[in-house]
């Protein structure tokens, strides 16, 4: 059961060892990017709460990453946390998330594509059972995949 120890062995450890890996640059990015998507999964922005339109949308199906198309989150993982934010309890797979520790605004846990690094959120020790783990992720991040 995937849980915040997890987490944090993963931010310690180094992670889990990526499935596949794309790499692009910048300039590349940008161009298949829109500006919101290139400010949030390349700048590591945020967006503002309660914008995104993936934070009320609740039908079945998965979340894959915006720049990569790997999918991350599932819909049955996802609950309305109240922030404003998409919000997941668990990742499809182990692999496909990077964790990184984020010392900006007090401790926190960075999340990342471990595929192509794009900035998703932050994961949170107070998400609902069974997991216990609160990943917010921005919607500008996500595609939703049926
Ligand atoms: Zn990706």
């Amino acid at each position: 059961m995937f849980n915040w120890e997890n987490v944090l062995s993963y931010m310690n450890g180094g992670g889990p060892v990526p499935p596949r890996r794309v790499e692009k640059s910048l300039v590349e990015w940008k161009k298949i990017l829109t500006s919101e998507q290139f400010y949030v999964t390349r700048q590591k922005g945020t967006e503002r709460p309660h914008t995104g339109e993936l934070c009320s949308f609740y039908e079945p199906g998965k979340y894959a990453c915006v720049c990569c198309s790997t999918e991350l989150f599932d819909s049955s993982l996802k609950f309305d946390s109240g922030t404003g934010w998409p919000s997941f309890s668990e990742p499809v797979a182990d692999d496909v998330i990077q964790y990184e520790s984020d010392t900006t605004y007090g401790q926190r846990v960075e999340v990342l594509c471990n595929i192509c690094d794009a900035h998703l959120g932050h994961v949170f020790p107070d998400g609902p059972p069974p997991t216990g783990v609160r990943f917010c992720i921005n919607s500008e991040s996500l595609k939703f995949v049926e």
